[in-house]
Parts: structure tokens; sequence; C-alpha cells
């Protein structure tokens, strides 16, 4: 993980406000700073952008749990189960090429932990239940899923993820439209008995009159959409027709 070396600091407590998990605390009577290794999320900030006067910080992440909490939480490290950089995931935003998502049907990608609360393997893996009993179609590049024991069924990680804290992480999956209703209905429950916080991204297909059914059926559903929407337009060949 990443330390500070007791023998180089000085207690100058510069580092303290760079770290987005507050994980960095000051013993008074050392007049040392530590960090506290439950919640660092090894996002690397504090070892990559402070310039600490000692150069006592020191960015080693070792051991497969430290590795996973760095994989989701460090943007600069490459995840192993996908090869891409950060949390692992090209989200939707290439649905022009890849064509994950059908007409008639709506995507769903659940940020979970951001900003700055963080979310344990097992919240995840209750998110992931109860989604299950709609009968959600899970993104299966999604690196979260590639750490799950025994199937997305059992929506369980290995006993030692558990209590395991990440920044954020963010699930994806599809529905057909005509089950968003129940996709919303379990969200909010989720909202409701959760305690850490998430944000939720919806893609569609605009049809050919460009109009978005979903709109009209979360509307309905008491949720407003933002007009502020993200649209990647493919500048790739389709890999699907
Ligand atoms: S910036 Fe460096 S010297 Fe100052 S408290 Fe942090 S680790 Fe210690
Ligand atoms: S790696 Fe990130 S979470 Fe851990 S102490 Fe440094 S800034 Fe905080």
């Amino acid at each position: 993980m990443v330390l500070i070396d007791q023998g180089r600091c000085i207690g100058c407590g510069i580092c303290i406000p760079y770290c987005p998990r507050n994980a960095i605390k000051l013993d008074p009577n050392l007049k040392k700073a530590y960090i506290v290794a439950e919640e660092c999320v090894e996002c690397g900030t504090c070892a990559r952008v402070v310039m600490c006067p000692r150069d006592a910080i020191v960015g080693v992440v070792e051991g497969y749990v430290r590795e996973v909490r760095a994989h989701f939480s460090d943007p600069y490290t490459l995840h192993p189960s996908t090869g891409i950089p950060g949390r692992g995931t090209e989200e939707m935003k290439t649905n022009d090429v890849t064509g994950r998502f059908k007409r008639g049907e709506v995507g769903f990608a659940i940020d979970i932990g951001r900003p700055l609360v963080g979310v344990t393997f097992a919240e995840i893996s209750r998110f992931i239940k109860v989604l299950n009993t709609v009968g959600v179609m899970w993104e299966k590049a999604n690196p979260i899923l590639y750490l799950l024991k025994g199937g997305l069924e059992m929506g369980e990680f290995p006993e030692e993820l558990n209590n395991v804290k990440l920044h954020s992480a963010v699930l994806e999956f599809k529905v057909p439209i005509a089950k968003v209703r129940d996709v919303i209905e379990k969200l909010k429950y989720l909202a409701e008995t959760t305690d850490t916080v998430f944000s939720l991204g919806i893609i569609s297909r605009v049809d050919d009159d460009f109009t978005i059914p979903v709109i009209e059926v979360l509307r309905e559903l008491g949720l407003e959409v933002s007009p502020w929407a993200k649209t990647n337009v493919g500048l790739g060949r389709p890999l699907v027709e």
C-alpha cells in the first residue's frame, strides 16, 4: 500500500488535504503523518500529487487485496481483466460502435460511492442481488463482475474482499424498456437503504423521429431527465449491424 516513511516525515501536514478519503492522519504526539489502511483506497493521489518536502510518501501497492483497491481507484492503473485503465470499463460510451443497446432496450450505469463516500464489496454485492430480482442483463465486460465467485446469480465476492472499500464502482446492465419501472423501483429501494451514494446514467437509442421513449417512462415515475446528456458519436466502423 501507499506508505509514509516515518523516518522521513516531519509532520508538516501538507499531504492531509490531498487525500479524497481523509485517510491521512497526523499523530499529535509523534508529529508524524500516517495512513489508515482500511480507509485508503490506493488512489495514488498522495504519492503522485503531493510535493512532500521530505519525499516521505512511498507509492508501493503489494498484495491481492491492495491491488484490487488500486485497480478501481487509481486512474493510472491498468485493470487486468479488461486491459483498460481507471475503473476498467468503457461503460456505455461506445455504443455507436459496439451496439450493446438495441432499439427497445435501455441501459443503466450505476456509479456507486462517488463523490468521496466510497463503497465496500459487500454493498456492491447487495446491489447486484437486488437488481438480479428484476432479471437485468449485466454487461459482461464490466471488471467488477470478474471478481464475483459462483457466478452472477449468486452475486457474491470472495470473503476477503467483502470489507474492502473502493473509491467507486460502476455497475452496468440493460433491460427491455418494459422493465424500466421495475429497475427504478429497486433503485429507489437501494437509495433508501444504502449507506453510500450513487448516481444513475441511462442510455437509450434515439428513434427515427428523434424521440427518446424512455424519457416519458422516467417522467411518469417522477424522475426528471437532465438535458445535459453525453452523446458519443461513433467514429469507427460499427462492429455490429
Ligand atoms: S507532506 Fe510529507 S513530511 Fe509533510 S506530513 Fe505529509 S508525509 Fe509528512
Ligand atoms: S492513496 Fe489515495 S486514499 Fe490512500 S492515502 Fe493516498 S490519497 Fe488517500
